[in-house]
């Protein structure tokens, strides 16, 4: 487990993570492992609201989690997103200086290897996989939207300078649609990687990059490598990355290469086995 934040090219950090311990699920032998509460949070807004808007859900997650650690993931996930989005909005109503703010927010829970992800704004969760990333949360941005639609490629969309416009954030509205957040679930295989960020780390930096820095060295370092990476880029916003280490099984490669080897190894004995009497059989004939 790991995480970095940087303010990046502003004079303030309006990202918020967060990385907490959560304790096993459920009783006796039908409880969970225990796991991990992790999420990114970048905030938007003038006069530092962004950031009083960030610490905000990320705090309404922690105290909700910390209430009751026994809920379902994904149940207590929605519940904070809507608390969360109320406490913003509830606060941004004044004018001046207090006026409307907001956030992304992308929450992580883990119970062992079963992860729960939520997800409303451009903050994103992706998954290095074999050798492969693939973004598991979906941005809520005009051009997201567009992309999905077919009118907008990747590449328009990357490049786009509306890019980072939202569709949907929390303390933008008195409620949360119903449909959202959007909660993902998926299972980690052993030495999958997973990655939080803030779109001051994806802007900057192309997945291919994205993709090695995740996984070449040391899961320890890995979230402070993605950051630096982006700082070098010159990374005109915050950046953010908390990233999730799969432990390596001691049985995956031991189950495999005894799956391709055992037949080889047990003919192997068998062929020798029967050259040898074929050798003794000879011996025997032409001794008689
Ligand atoms: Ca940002």
């Amino acid at each position: 487990m790991a995480s970095a934040t940087h303010v990046g090219g502003r004079s303030e950090n309006e990202d918020a993570i967060c990385v907490a311990e959560v304790p096993p699920v459920g009783v006796g032998e039908a409880a969970t492992e225990g796991g991990h509460l992790l999420a990114v949070a970048d905030g938007m807004g003038g006069y530092q609201r962004g950031e009083v808007a960030a610490k905000m859900a990320i705090d309404t997650l922690r105290e909700m989690f910390a209430e009751d650690p026994g809920a379902d993931p994904a149940l207590l996930l929605k519940q904070a997103f809507r608390r969360a989005n109320e406490k913003i909005y509830e606060n941004g109503l004044g004018t001046g200086q207090d006026a409307m703010m907001g956030t992304t927010l992308v929450a992580v829970v883990t119970h062992g290897k079963y992860v729960t992800i939520a997800s409303i704004g451009d903050s994103r969760a992706y998954l290095a996989r074999a050798n492969r990333l693939t973004q598991i949360t979906k941005d809520h941005t005009i051009v997201a939207e567009q992309v999905a639609r077919g009118s907008m490629t990747e590449q328009e969309a990357r490049e786009s300078p509306h890019r980072n416009v939202l569709t949907h954030a929390l303390g933008h509205r008195p409620k949360v649609e119903s449909k959202l957040p959007d909660i993902f679930e998926i299972t980690l295989l052993p030495e999958d990687r997973l990655l939080l960020c803030s779109d001051g780390l994806y802007d900057v930096v192309p997945d291919d990059e994205m993709l090695r820095a995740l996984t070449e060295g040391a899961p320890e370092d890995a979230a402070q490598r993605l950051v630096d990476l982006a700082v070098s880029r010159n990374a005109s916003d915050n950046v953010s990355a908390i990233v999730l280490a799969a432990l390596p099984t001691r049985e995956k490669p031991a189950v495999l290469e005894t799956a391709g080897t055992g037949r080889t190894s047990f003919l192997l004995p068998a062929i020798a086995a029967v050259i040898l009497i074929l050798i003794l059989a000879a011996v025997f004939f032409f001794a008689l």
